[in-house]
């Protein structure tokens, strides 16, 4: 098959994600090595969950948790509902994964309309209701954010060849002490042979430094799945076209673990009741439940405004 000349955007993707010449893999000890410092880490949680009601822990969690506490628990009362901003990110990803297997024409427009009748049909996709029930200007607009950010894929990121196994959506699940804490994960993006493997996180919006967390989490979840830790983490911004990436280090493995047992101490109390939430203000103030009955989030919210203003 013949080399597909590569777009500059294309090219810088390419550089970055390819393997160099002088990589060498990470000892295999590592991945014992982790595992014994995590297991250590909860230790003292051994038996305050059940099989049967295990403490779960996913990316999503571990983030709102290191982020507002008050904000996790008020968000965990909730039942998840959609709207157009979260839907738009997982109707991008329903369109990557076709496109991977798209035998015809790469129209960015039939894939996407694909992407939503797939979703629509099928009851299992959570999504499926929200995106039903939309009115017609609705569906358009959904249709229009997303078709732009796979023109923005196709346009930026270098063809996915099949040699490179490219899986989306790829699960991770790993269970400590007898699977009373499970931690799981759905990754966006994976590409690469077991041992030397690209984490992709594909982001709609902007790239924040929370990401590289995120990343971090994934990459301990991979290792210890797949007892081969992955070899590079890169999160992709559709919309700006940047690529941020990380090489999977020992030192990387090591502050995932630290995180995640700091995340998973302060879930565990907070679910058993053993403290009350702590505040912390941020941008997630903007859009919390507790916004209204919140004195800090509020202040917080109305310096963000006027430090808005000052900048008009
Ligand atoms: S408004 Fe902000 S500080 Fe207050 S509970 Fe919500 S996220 Fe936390």
């Amino acid at each position: 098959m013949p080399e597909v000349l590569l777009n500059p955007l294309q090219q810088e993707v390419m550089n970055a994600l390819k393997i160099p010449e002088d990589w060498v893999p990470l000892p295999a000890k590592i991945v014992t090595d982790i595992e014994e410092q995590l297991l250590d880490e909860l230790a003292d949680l051994s038996d305050w969950f059940t099989a049967d009601q295990p403490l779960r822990v996913s990316k999503h969690l571990l983030s709102t948790i290191h982020g507002c506490e008050a904000h996790h628990v008020a968000q965990q009362a909730e039942p998840f509902s959609w709207n157009i901003n979260t839907v738009r990110g997982t109707m991008v990803h329903k369109a990557v994964e076709l496109l991977l297997n798209w035998k015809s024409e790469q129209l960015p427009g039939s894939i996407v309309d694909s992407a939503i009748t797939s979703v629509i049909n099928n009851p299992r996709e959570s999504a499926s209701g929200f995106i039903a029930s939309l009115s017609e200007p609705e569906v358009a607009e959904l249709r229009g954010a997303v078709v732009g950010s796979l023109t923005n894929f196709l346009e930026c990121f270098p063809p996915l060849k099949p040699q490179w196994r490219p899986v989306v959506e790829h699960g991770a699940r790993y269970g400590v002490h007898h699977d009373s804490i499970v931690f799981s994960a759905r990754m966006d993006l994976v590409i690469g042979l077991p041992g030397r493997k690209v984490i992709i996180d594909l982001k709609t919006g902007r790239i924040t430094p929370t990401h590289r967390d995120d990343l971090r989490f994934y990459a301990l979840l991979e290792t210890l799945r797949s007892r081969q830790p992955p070899r590079r983490l890169a999160t992709y911004s559709l919309d700006a076209a940047r690529l941020d990436t990380e090489d999977v280090s020992e030192g990387a493995l090591q502050a995932a673990v630290r995180r995640t047992s700091h995340g998973v101490h302060a879930m565990a109390e907070l679910a058993k009741n053993k403290r009350s939430p702590i505040k912390r203000t941020g941008m997630q103030c903007k859009w919390c439940p507790l916004l209204d009955t919140c004195q800090e989030g509020a202040q917080f919210v109305r310096q963000l405004s006027g430090l808005d203003n000052d900048d008009l």
